[in-house]
């Protein structure tokens, strides 16, 4: 049977973070994830701070970062905006998700792709103390015995469900879209005078460009 000491549900920036650090640290690590790809499909803006990447202890390669930007302007479908100033990067976020499982694995980790955790175990000893856990679930490495889990299913909640623990989270669903190649325009603030929104599409591009950029003005 497969074994480590700590076994990560997911491979998102979540996963592969803990995964990382973890390694680090020295800790057998196991990250497993149900798609067949890290980071695939996108859900994200993809937006992220300085702060947060320095909290992380990251050191960020080019390759995954799109822009980097001042600050960003969210505007909320009631039409309210707000105008968040701390500065930071747009990513490629799958491209950053792979770099980040890339980390943990070049610090020790495995990472087991097309592998659904679907049980977990607690093992007593004699003593009805807890030992480990038995993790089981559709994948080769699969069953796997840990001594802890880090849960970074996001919002599926695996072991949430699986342990049936009480929740409270409230789950709404929505689109994001993924434009093809077609001319963009800053969709960050690029500097204080100028400031730009994001694309859209269509034949009169520009116009209506222009139009949104009044429009968050
Ligand atoms: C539309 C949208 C825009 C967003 N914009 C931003 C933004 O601009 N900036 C920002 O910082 N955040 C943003 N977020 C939030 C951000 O995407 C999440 O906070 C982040 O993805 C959470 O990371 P995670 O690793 O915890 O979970 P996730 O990214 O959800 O990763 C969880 C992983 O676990 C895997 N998994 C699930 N169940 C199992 C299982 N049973 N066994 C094995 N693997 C499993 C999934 O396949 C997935 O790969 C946005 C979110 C949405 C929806």
């Amino acid at each position: 049977m497969a074994a480590c000491d700590l076994l990560v549900i997911g491979a998102g920036p979540g996963g592969g973070s803990a995964g990382l650090h973890a390694a680090r640290l020295g800790l057998k690590v196991m990250i497993v994830e149900a798609d067949p790809e890290v980071g695939v499909p996108v859900h994200c803006g993809e937006c992220i701070s300085h702060l947060a990447i320095e909290n992380l202890n990251l050191e960020l390669p080019e390759h995954v970062i799109a822009l980097h930007c001042e600050g960003i302007r969210v505007i909320f479908p009631d039409g309210t905006k707000k105008l968040l100033s701390e500065k930071g990067y747009v990513l490629e976020k799958h491209l950053f998700e792979t770099w980040l499982c890339d980390e943990a694995v070049g610090a020790g980790a495995s990472l087991h792709l097309s592998h659904r955790v679907t049980s977990m175990e607690r093992i007593y000893n004699s003593e009805n103390q807890f030992t480990n856990w038995i993790i089981d679930g559709r994948g080769i490495e699969f069953p796997i015995e840990c001594k802890t889990v880090i849960d970074a299913s996001g919002v599926a909640g695996a072991a949430t469900k699986l342990l049936d623990m009480p929740t409270e989270v409230e789950v709404i669903a929505g689109f994001q879209y993924e434009a093809g190649v077609f001319a963009t325009r800053l969709c960050l603030d690029d500097s204080e005078k100028r400031r730009q929104s994001k694309c859209w599409p269509g034949d009169d591009r520009q116009k209506r460009c222009d139009k949104i950029s009044r429009q968050i003005h």
